[in-house]
């Protein structure tokens, strides 16, 4: 059977102690069709996209039969959930192992919306149509983008209803991503797990994800290290999109510094750091401003699951975590400020520029300016200056009419004499930081109503195509770059359906 798929299933995972998982299958449903096959992802992974479409797939992808190869598991872990400690797990999901790429890779394949499992709690282990489709649609747009994040294999609908307000059509994500390790994976073993466990854990991540690097003298120090590097750089990257992940609790944040749980994600359209769309983030606890913020402080819990391994003495484990942690901070900033100069054609580093970007800021919320836009506004004000670029209609922009922008552009103009490229190499430059289109939040509702209620992938498949080089600047992405009226906001994103 994998034989035709390409399928090559291992589950390493579940040769870890059994407290941190449950073997189980998923649940098989009762008529799965497929709606969304991602080709592109599945020739990467080295499968058979004619096998994989055919009904084969479709009852492996449903969770209706077990590939070869693999081991079923729903894999338990804690996480403060808005700052609350709490006993979680795979509810609503299954993992069937690690695919091998043929490069080498093992790519964790997991079935999302898979049946009830030991973690389900009172849920019903169950997923629907919209929420998975609009998963797909987000995390490949991530991908597009170049942020580091799971990716979306299929959605298959299962045929059956799934009840939360009202009955909705129920469906299986399969989502893949180099690992399902969280913060709240070591949070449970510290928890629930002895101390070898919590060993053998941290063993198996660093073979997993950072066995290139050296482990140095004491292995929990330098995965320590290793996640604050990755998730300092992931996170400056959400901040340079305008991306709002919108349940940053400590199980959603990866190991691997991937992106993971596309629940009530969403771009920022007018920019304001105060930016929530989660209905029931009341405080704004995960707001796009706060986002730098709530990573340190997730991986502070991090920190505290490795302590007993760190040092023997607590306090000196302690000294060495935070010093650690202090890392972070600086790693960040500096991320995040190359990353905005580059926004802006800058390469080197000048004393004025943290200014000339917290002025962009400052107006940009003043003027409730869109984020995206504003920066792609001022890419193509570059291209038109350049007597070659054929000016596209969206260069007509209003931006410029503001007085008060008219001065910061001449600001930024004067800046950029300073630098030593070339215009053109500033114009590629910005080109290449300043996505043309984004996944507007009106336009995935839009394709995803299509989809559900009329039963039509077509509009989302058009979408993804432009998604997928949000970086080319085409007449073809000039369509979908259109800002939301002003009855579309502020716009709300639902999560746990
Ligand atoms: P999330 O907010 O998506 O990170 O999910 C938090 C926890 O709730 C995880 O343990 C999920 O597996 C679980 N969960 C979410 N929805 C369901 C559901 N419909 N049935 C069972 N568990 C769920
Ligand atoms: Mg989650
Ligand atoms: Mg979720």
């Amino acid at each position: 059977q994998e034989k035709s798929t390409g399928l090559n299933l291992f589950n390493s995972y579940a040769q870890l102690p059994e407290v941190l998982f449950s073997r189980l299958s998923p649940r098989p449903v009762s008529s799965p069709t497929m709606v969304i096959f991602n080709r592109e992802l599945a020739y990467q992974m080295g499968l058979d996209p004619e096998a994989m479409e055919g009904s084969e797939g479709v009852e492996l992808l449903a969770g209706n039969q077990i590939p070869e190869g693999a081991d079923p598991i729903a894999q338990a872990y804690a996480g403060h959930q808005f700052g609350h400690f709490n006993k979680l797990g795979d509810g609503r999901a299954v993992l069937l192992g690690e695919h091998r790429t043929p490069e080498g890779k093992w790519l964790d394949v997991q079935l999302k919306g898979s049946g009830k499992t030991p973690y389900s709690r009172q849920g019903d282990g169950r997923a629907t149509l919209g929420p998975m489709l609009r998963e797909y649609v987000i995390s490949e747009a991530m991908y597009g983008l170049g942020i580091p994040t799971s990716r979306s294999l299929a959605v298959v609908s299962t045929g059956e209803r799934v009840f939360r307000e009202r009955p909705l059509p129920g469906a299986v994500l399969s989502r893949v991503a180099s690992s399902h390790l969280r913060v709240g994976t070591f949070q449970y073993a510290a928890a629930w797990g002895d101390e070898e466990t919590l060993r053998r854990l941290v063993d198996y991540t660093w073979n997993r994800h950072f066995s290139h690097k050296d482990p140095g003298k004491n292995k929990a120090h330098s995965l320590l290290m290793a996640v604050i590097q990755h998730q300092a750089s992931l996170i400056a990257k959400w901040q340079l999109i305008g991306f709002v992940h919108g349940v940053m609790n400590t199980d959603n944040m990866t190991i691997s510094g991937e992106t993971i749980d596309y629940g009530p994600c969403a771009f920022m359209d007018r920019y304001h750091p105060a930016t929530v769309f989660s209905s029931i983030d009341h405080n704004g606890r995960y707001a796009y401003g706060n986002q730098p913020t709530i990573a340190a402080w997730n991986l502070a819990r991090f920190a505290e699951t490795l302590l007993p391994l760190i040092h023997e003495k607590e306090a000196s484990a302690v000294e060495i975590a935070q010093q650690s942690l202090e890392e972070y901070s600086r790693l960040f900033r500096k991320d995040w400020l190359k990353g905005f100069r580059r926004k802006l054609g800058m390469i080197h580093e000048t004393a004025e520029d943290i200014k000339l970007i917290e002025d962009l800021f400052q107006m940009m919320e003043k003027k409730k300016m869109d984020f995206t836009n504003t920066f792609r506004s001022l890419t193509i004000k570059r291209m038109a200056a350049e007597e070659k670029t054929v000016v596209t209609k969206s260069a007509v922009d209003t931006t410029t009419k503001e007085e008060e922008m008219e001065r910061w552009i001449q600001r930024w103009n004067h800046r950029l004499e300073k630098e030593n490229q070339s215009s053109e190499e500033i114009i590629a430059l910005m080109k290449a930081s300043n996505p043309a289109i984004i996944p507007r939040n009106h336009r995935v509702e839009a394709v995803l109503e299509s989809a559900v209620q009329h039963q039509t992938i077509r509009e989302m498949e058009k979408l993804l195509e432009v998604l997928k080089d949000p970086y080319a600047y085409t007449e073809e992405q000039e369509n979908y770059a259109d800002e939301p009226s002003a009855s579309a906001l502020p716009y709300r994103t639902y999560c746990g359906t």
